[in-house]
Order: structure tokens, then sequence, then C-alpha cells
């Protein structure tokens, strides 16, 4: 294709999930606790199902073995989504997602997180074609995971100071370039975000919707200058790596607001404020080793240059920048 493609966010139905009518044989792709949680509430004819328990395309490419259906029912949180966006494009099928958490914007997105080589990629792969929304399933869900894609608004923060950060140091591309009004709107998407964390986090069905509006308009705003700059820095980074020193299968949020609070410590950031909408959505804050902590911070410039990450304090890290944190502090 020539040219750029500029994706839509999905359309949304709030709605019960009771109230779902399907005709169509339906392939499902869930996790073991997610279906738990919703499969009373539908009745869907499902003719195939998969349980999604890693982010790898060879491994996502296995479980379509016998596949069959009509249309895909994403029903669970990121992995299931990203699997399932997956399949939809290898199928050429269309996907209905329901979420049982707003745990990450894999939900909005049109590509799918997947590991290779110790680092995250994203692939294209496509939009969920409806998204449909039970605000009373979400607020059910286990508090930790929630509301727990703020971390993914929060990360706002810090990665709109490493966007602007990398242009002072003449390290963005053309297609990255700092642009003052996004930067503006990034700030007022992390300012929505934080406005809502308290009830989002108690499960208050406005403040989740206010969770999802503020998700919603930072995937079109992403989507709209083709790269996540605003949203996506060194915090991540440091996520990605602290994945690879503790292991997968911990929710993101677990590995990114951590990242977010010591990132923007060394930044010289006021990290009060994101803390305490981190708490407010019951996001673990101790699930990294305060000697991993110092491992990661170690190993992170190296890192970021051999897999080519966009530009951020982290390319820069110093032991002096660390050395004095008091980890336990910051994290608590
Ligand atoms: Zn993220």
């Amino acid at each position: 294709m020539h040219g750029r493609k500029i994706w839509p966010v999905p359309v949304q139905k709030i709605m019960p999930y009771e109230a779902i009518e399907e005709k169509r044989p339906v392939a499902l792709v869930t996790s073991g606790p997610a279906w738990e949680a919703v499969k009373c509430k539908l009745n869907l004819p499902i003719v195939w199902r998969t349980n999604v328990k890693m982010a790898m395309a060879d491994y996502w490419d296995s479980l379509m073995e016998n596949f069959k259906g009509e249309v895909i029912y994403a029903v669970g949180g990121g992995l299931v989504v990203d699997a399932a966006k997956y399949i939809a494009m290898k199928q050429g099928l269309e996907i209905v997602c329901l979420p049982t958490a707003l745990s990450v914007d894999a939900i909005t997105a049109w590509s799918s997180a997947i590991r290779v080589d110790g680092c995250v990629e994203y692939i294209p792969t496509k939009i969920v074609d409806e998204l449909l929304i039970d605000f009373e399933v979400i607020a059910q869900a286990p508090s930790f995971i929630r509301a727990a894609a703020i971390c993914d608004l929060l990360s706002i923060a810090t990665g709109r100071w490493d966007w602007k950060f990398a242009e002072e140091k003449g390290k963005n591309t053309p297609e990255t370039k700092f642009i003052p009004y996004i930067d503006h709107m990034a700030a007022s998407i992390l300012e929505g975000a934080i406005d809502c964390a308290e009830a989002a986090g108690r499960g208050d069905q406005e403040g989740l919707k206010q969770l999802l509006d503020c998700i919603i308009l930072e995937t079109q705003m992403l989507n709209q200058i083709g790269h996540a700059r605003p949203e996506e820095g060194s915090e991540h980074y440091f996520a990605y790596l602290a994945e690879n020193l503790v292991g997968s299968g911990k929710p993101h949020a677990n590995l990114v607001c951590p990242g977010i609070l010591i990132i923007a410590t060394i930044q010289g950031q006021d990290i009060v404020p994101l803390k305490r909408a981190m708490r407010y959505c019951n996001i673990p804050l101790n699930a990294i080793l305060n000697d991993f902590i110092e491992e990661i911070l170690k190993q992170l410039p190296k890192y970021c240059t051999e897999h080519g990450l966009l530009y951020g304090v982290a390319h820069e890290l110093k032991k002096d920048d660390w050395e004095k944190l008091s980890f336990k502090k910051i994290l608590n």
C-alpha cells in the first residue's frame, strides 16, 4: 500500500454482556479466570475455544490448529485481546471484544505486543471490530487489575518528558518530532486519568467510564501522529527489561508503574500525584526487588541502544543519577 493508513479506535457499545445476541458460530479466545468471571452471563454458540498463555507469534500460530468459527470473541485482558487480534487477522474474521477489566490499552490498539529476544515488539494486526463494555463486570474485576490500564496513561508523565528531552538533544527523527500541541493534549489526558483514578480504582462506573475515555482519546491521538512517544518512553523500557529479570506473567502495570516512579524521580518530576493514582488503582509497587531495580538501571542504557528504542533519559543513565536514590522510599 502507498501512503499511510491511520487507524480509528474501535466502535464501543456500553451494554450488559447478558444482552449479547450472537448467531454466528463463535471462536472463543480467552483465559481461565476471565472466562470463569463472565461465562454465566453469556450465551454464545461456541464452536472452538483456546486459552492464551503467552505473547509469541509462533505460539499463537500453534493455537490455530483445527480452527473453527465465523467470528472471534476475545474475552479477557491484554494478552487475550492481542492474541485474538492476531488470530482474527490470519483468519480474516471480525472480532468482538469483551474486556473483563480495564487492564491495558490493547483493547483499543491496532497492534499486538509480542516478546522477541527479550524485548517487546508491536506487530500490526487489526483493531477489534466491536468493543463491548459492561461496566458492572469491570467493576467486579479483581481490584489490582480492574483499572490497571491507568499505567499506560500515567506513563504520559515520563513519556512526554522523554519526547521533549529527545527533541532538545536533536535525537527525534522527522517522523517523531516534538509537537507542542500534542504534548499539551497528552498532558490533558494524563490529568483526566489522575482525576478519575480514585473512582475507577474502587469500581465506580462513572470513574471507569472516564478511564475508558482517556484510553480511547490517547489511542486516537497516537494513531494520528503515528507513534507512541507521548506515552511510551524510559518507563516502558524499564518495564521490558524488568520482565527479562523477574519473568513474564506479571501484569503490565506492576512493572510499568515502578518504572514510572523511578524514571520520573530521575527526571526530577514530582511523583506524589502519580503514586497516589497508582495506589487508588490498587497497583502493587513491590513486584521488582531492590537488587533487580539496580540491575535494571545499570543495564538500561545498553539495552535501549541494542534494541533501537526511541531516545529518552534511559539512554543516558549513569550510576550517579540513581545511586543515591532510595527505591524503598520511592515505591512506598
Ligand atoms: Zn504499556
